[in-house]
Protein backbone atom coordinates (compact mmCIF):
# COMPACT_ATOMS: atom_id res chain seq x y z
CA UNK A 1 0.00 0.00 0.00
CA UNK A 2 1.18 3.37 -0.48
CA UNK A 3 2.09 5.60 2.20
CA UNK A 4 1.04 9.08 1.60
CA UNK A 5 4.30 10.46 3.44
CA UNK A 6 6.52 8.69 1.03
CA UNK A 7 8.60 10.51 -1.39
CA UNK A 8 7.90 9.22 -5.12
CA UNK A 9 10.38 6.22 -6.06
CA UNK A 10 11.66 5.58 -9.47
CA UNK A 11 12.87 9.00 -9.75
CA UNK A 12 16.63 9.59 -10.54
CA UNK A 13 17.30 13.22 -10.98
CA UNK A 14 15.84 16.36 -10.40
CA UNK A 15 16.15 17.46 -14.09
CA UNK A 16 13.05 16.62 -16.48
CA UNK A 17 13.45 13.33 -17.79
CA UNK A 18 14.34 14.06 -21.42
CA UNK A 19 12.79 13.03 -24.41
CA UNK A 20 16.03 11.91 -26.21
CA UNK A 21 17.22 9.67 -23.37
CA UNK A 22 13.48 7.19 -23.79
CA UNK A 23 14.83 4.36 -25.31
CA UNK A 24 12.11 1.13 -26.16
CA UNK A 25 12.43 0.21 -22.44
CA UNK A 26 11.81 4.00 -20.96
CA UNK A 27 8.27 3.40 -20.20
CA UNK A 28 6.09 6.70 -22.06
CA UNK A 29 4.69 7.28 -18.64
CA UNK A 30 7.91 8.45 -17.71
CA UNK A 31 8.26 11.16 -20.32
CA UNK A 32 8.32 14.21 -19.19
CA UNK A 33 8.74 18.01 -19.88
CA UNK A 34 7.98 20.65 -17.64
CA UNK A 35 5.77 23.51 -18.30
CA UNK A 36 8.16 26.41 -19.70
CA UNK A 37 7.82 29.92 -18.45
CA UNK A 38 8.47 33.04 -19.88
CA UNK A 39 11.40 35.19 -18.41
CA UNK A 40 9.14 37.58 -16.92
CA UNK A 41 7.97 34.26 -14.84
CA UNK A 42 11.45 33.10 -14.60
CA UNK A 43 12.10 36.45 -12.80
CA UNK A 44 9.16 36.80 -10.65
CA UNK A 45 9.35 33.43 -9.26
CA UNK A 46 13.52 33.90 -8.28
CA UNK A 47 12.33 36.90 -6.96
CA UNK A 48 9.33 35.79 -4.48
CA UNK A 49 12.80 33.23 -3.76
CA UNK A 50 14.85 35.35 -2.64
CA UNK A 51 12.48 37.25 -0.57
CA UNK A 52 11.51 33.98 1.22
CA UNK A 53 15.16 33.33 1.78
CA UNK A 54 15.67 36.51 2.91
CA UNK A 55 13.26 36.43 5.18
CA UNK A 56 14.33 32.87 6.44
CA UNK A 57 16.66 34.41 8.02
CA UNK A 58 14.91 35.51 10.80
CA UNK A 59 13.34 32.23 11.75
CA UNK A 60 15.35 29.23 9.63
CA UNK A 61 18.72 27.56 9.97
CA UNK A 62 18.15 26.86 6.40
CA UNK A 63 18.35 29.95 4.91
CA UNK A 64 22.14 30.09 6.16
CA UNK A 65 23.35 27.14 4.25
CA UNK A 66 21.24 28.30 0.84
CA UNK A 67 22.86 31.52 1.11
CA UNK A 68 26.30 29.57 1.52
CA UNK A 69 25.54 27.55 -1.05
CA UNK A 70 24.67 30.72 -3.27
CA UNK A 71 27.62 32.68 -2.33
CA UNK A 72 29.73 29.97 -2.93
CA UNK A 73 28.56 28.55 -6.62
CA UNK A 74 28.87 32.63 -7.01
CA UNK A 75 32.28 33.10 -6.57
CA UNK A 76 34.30 30.58 -6.43
CA UNK A 77 36.26 29.38 -9.63
CA UNK A 78 35.73 25.65 -10.96
CA UNK A 79 38.74 25.18 -9.76
CA UNK A 80 37.96 25.52 -5.87
CA UNK A 81 34.24 25.02 -6.13
CA UNK A 82 34.61 21.68 -7.84
CA UNK A 83 37.22 20.35 -5.95
CA UNK A 84 34.87 17.41 -4.11
CA UNK A 85 33.16 16.37 -7.01
CA UNK A 86 35.47 13.61 -7.93
CA UNK A 87 34.63 12.12 -4.70
CA UNK A 88 31.12 12.38 -4.97
CA UNK A 89 29.51 9.09 -4.68
CA UNK A 90 25.37 8.16 -4.57
CA UNK A 91 23.43 9.97 -6.53
CA UNK A 92 19.37 12.46 -6.25
CA UNK A 93 16.78 9.77 -5.95
CA UNK A 94 14.48 12.66 -7.12
CA UNK A 95 12.57 12.71 -4.06
CA UNK A 96 12.48 16.62 -4.47
CA UNK A 97 12.26 17.01 -0.56
CA UNK A 98 15.31 19.96 -1.06
CA UNK A 99 13.05 21.63 -3.53
CA UNK A 100 10.52 22.15 -0.25
CA UNK A 101 12.68 22.90 2.63
CA UNK A 102 10.87 25.95 4.45
CA UNK A 103 8.34 26.64 1.16
CA UNK A 104 7.96 24.57 -1.99
CA UNK A 105 9.98 26.38 -4.42
CA UNK A 106 8.10 27.70 -7.19
CA UNK A 107 9.93 26.31 -9.91
CA UNK A 108 9.18 22.42 -8.54
CA UNK A 109 6.80 20.27 -10.41
CA UNK A 110 5.92 17.20 -9.39
CA UNK A 111 2.73 14.88 -11.37
CA UNK A 112 2.36 11.66 -8.89
CA UNK A 113 4.68 10.03 -11.37
CA UNK A 114 8.13 12.64 -11.72
CA UNK A 115 9.80 15.48 -10.58
CA UNK A 116 11.70 17.88 -12.23
CA UNK A 117 12.82 21.60 -11.91
CA UNK A 118 11.21 24.04 -14.13
CA UNK A 119 14.76 25.56 -15.07
CA UNK A 120 17.47 23.36 -13.92
CA UNK A 121 18.37 22.48 -17.95
CA UNK A 122 18.03 26.18 -18.72
CA UNK A 123 21.30 27.60 -20.14
CA UNK A 124 19.91 31.26 -18.84
CA UNK A 125 17.96 30.12 -16.00
CA UNK A 126 19.10 27.11 -14.07
CA UNK A 127 19.65 27.84 -10.57
CA UNK A 128 23.49 27.85 -10.20
CA UNK A 129 23.17 26.55 -6.52
CA UNK A 130 20.82 23.67 -7.54
CA UNK A 131 23.08 22.84 -10.23
CA UNK A 132 26.61 22.33 -7.81
CA UNK A 133 24.55 20.84 -5.08
CA UNK A 134 26.71 19.13 -3.03
CA UNK A 135 29.90 20.91 -3.21
CA UNK A 136 31.20 19.54 -0.23
CA UNK A 137 30.38 17.94 2.89
CA UNK A 138 28.96 20.82 4.67
CA UNK A 139 26.94 21.63 2.36
CA UNK A 140 25.60 17.92 1.82
CA UNK A 141 25.19 17.71 5.26
CA UNK A 142 22.66 20.93 5.74
CA UNK A 143 20.29 19.41 3.30
CA UNK A 144 20.31 15.71 4.69
CA UNK A 145 19.82 17.37 8.02
CA UNK A 146 16.66 19.65 7.13
CA UNK A 147 14.63 16.55 4.70
CA UNK A 148 16.06 13.65 7.38
CA UNK A 149 14.39 11.21 7.87
CA UNK A 150 13.98 10.51 4.28
CA UNK A 151 17.82 9.90 2.69
CA UNK A 152 19.51 12.16 0.36
CA UNK A 153 21.61 9.14 -0.86
CA UNK A 154 25.13 11.33 -2.08
CA UNK A 155 27.75 10.79 0.10
CA UNK A 156 31.75 11.62 -0.28
CA UNK A 157 34.30 9.04 -0.51
CA UNK A 158 38.19 10.16 0.06
CA UNK A 159 39.20 13.78 0.17
CA UNK A 160 40.56 16.29 -1.71
CA UNK A 161 43.81 17.95 -1.15
CA UNK A 162 42.48 21.22 0.62
CA UNK A 163 39.07 20.09 1.84
CA UNK A 164 37.71 23.24 3.62
CA UNK A 165 36.72 25.79 1.25
CA UNK A 166 39.13 28.72 3.55
CA UNK A 167 42.40 26.19 2.56
CA UNK A 168 41.54 25.68 -0.90
CA UNK A 169 41.44 29.71 -1.20
CA UNK A 170 44.83 29.84 0.45
CA UNK A 171 46.25 27.24 -1.22
CA UNK A 172 45.59 29.07 -4.85
CA UNK A 173 46.59 32.37 -3.58
CA UNK A 174 49.77 30.78 -2.94
CA UNK A 175 50.15 29.47 -6.19
CA UNK A 176 49.36 32.02 -7.98
CA UNK A 177 51.69 34.27 -5.92
CA UNK A 178 54.13 31.44 -6.11
CA UNK A 179 53.78 31.63 -10.15
CA UNK A 180 54.38 35.67 -10.18
CA UNK A 181 57.63 35.19 -8.05
CA UNK A 182 59.01 32.54 -9.97
CA UNK A 183 58.13 35.10 -13.17
CA UNK A 184 59.57 38.05 -11.61
CA UNK A 185 62.47 36.16 -10.66
CA UNK A 186 63.01 34.73 -14.12
CA UNK A 187 62.24 38.37 -15.45
CA UNK A 188 65.28 39.88 -13.73
CA UNK A 189 67.30 37.19 -13.57
CA UNK A 190 67.87 36.59 -10.06
S1 LIG B 1 16.91 15.74 -1.32
FE1 LIG B 1 18.64 14.78 -2.34
S2 LIG B 1 17.73 12.96 -3.31
FE2 LIG B 1 16.02 14.36 -2.85
S3 LIG B 1 15.80 15.64 -4.73
FE3 LIG B 1 17.15 16.72 -3.34
S4 LIG B 1 19.22 16.12 -4.05
FE4 LIG B 1 17.78 14.62 -4.86
S1 LIG C 1 15.27 25.85 -8.54
FE1 LIG C 1 13.76 25.08 -7.09
S2 LIG C 1 12.83 23.30 -8.10
FE2 LIG C 1 14.71 23.78 -9.18
S3 LIG C 1 16.26 22.40 -8.27
FE3 LIG C 1 16.35 24.41 -7.22
S4 LIG C 1 15.02 24.21 -5.42
FE4 LIG C 1 14.50 22.53 -6.84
Amino acid sequence: MEHKNLPPTRLVQIEPLKKTSTSANQPESLIFEPPTLSDQQIYQKKTYIAFRKISGFIYTKHSYGAARRWVLAQILPDKILYRWKPYQRGGCNRCGLCCKIVFRCPFFFENGQTTACMIYTSKKHAPPPCVVFPIDPVDLAEVQREVAPAPCPFYFEGEPEHPTTWGAIKAEIRTELGKRVDKLKEAFDF
